[in-house]
């Protein structure tokens, strides 16, 4: 099994994420027979806001797609504006990211935060994927999926070259016994197998390339016919 887990971070609206379901379905449909998607989980992060939405076009188009969050509250419930708590996400989500780099630079996320976000997420039963820079970058007993994603490589076009990221996931999977590792950083449809082809990585996390629906279903295309 391996996992495709798109990572729409802070785009779209409802009108770009109707368009999406509908052209997503519209590509799967007319392919659906020809390929199999046994072998993969599809999962899709759009913003907060958007979940609902998702859930209701993935039902109603019956997409074999899950759903995830890309980030979620430290805490349980309460007196925490503007969070977002795992308890709710748990209605509309599986998974939930945590740890991207984005929120680690950007948002002054920390090791503590971050392990207390991994807490709240496996106690809601979502399956947390857990975002990691280096090897050597903490990941909390609790994370179910390590996303390896080299900062450099985040939206830049250049990747990790697959036997460097091969051999990371072996390291990290030595680190913490019993995780599955995925690969993030500026995959598409051209390069995912090359990830996706090594045992030693369980799947990838596109950013960019999930935001056009022809992008990500052209990465599970090529992804099932390994
Ligand atoms: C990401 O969203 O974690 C990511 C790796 O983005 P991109 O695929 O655009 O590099």
């Amino acid at each position: 099994m391996k996992y495709i887990i798109g990572n729409w971070k802070s785009n779209k609206n409802i009108v770009e994420t109707r368009d999406w379901f509908a052209k997503f379905t519209n590509i799967y449909s007319k392919q659906k027979e020809t390929i199999s998607t046994a072998n993969l989980t599809l999962v899709i992060c759009p913003p907060f806001i958007l979940l609902p939405l998702a859930k209701e076009l993935r039902d109603k188009y019956g997409l074999p797609l899950s759903l995830g969050v890309q980030n979620i509250s430290p805490f349980v419930e309460g007196a925490f504006t503007g969070e977002v708590t795992a308890n709710m996400a748990k209605e509309f989500a599986q998974y939930a990211i945590i740890g991207h780099s984005e929120r680690r630079e950007k948002f002054g996320e920390t090791d503590n935060i971050l392990s207390e976000k991994a807490k709240r997420a496996k106690s809601a039963s979502l399956t947390t994927v857990f975002c990691i820079p280096g090897p050597e970058t903490p990941v909390p007993v609790e994370a179910d999926i390590v996303a390896y994603e080299p900062v450099w490589a985040i939206g830049t076009g250049k990747t990790e070259s697959p036997q460097k990221a091969g051999e990371v996931a072996e390291y990290i999977k030595k680190k913490n016994p019993g995780k599955s590792v995925i690969y993030g950083g500026s995959v598409k449809a051209e390069n995912v197998n090359s990830f996706l082809s090594l045992g030693s990585i369980d799947g990838v996390l596109p950013g960019g390339s999930s935001l056009d629906p022809q992008s990500f279903f052209d990465i599970v295309l090529n992804a099932s016919s390994l």
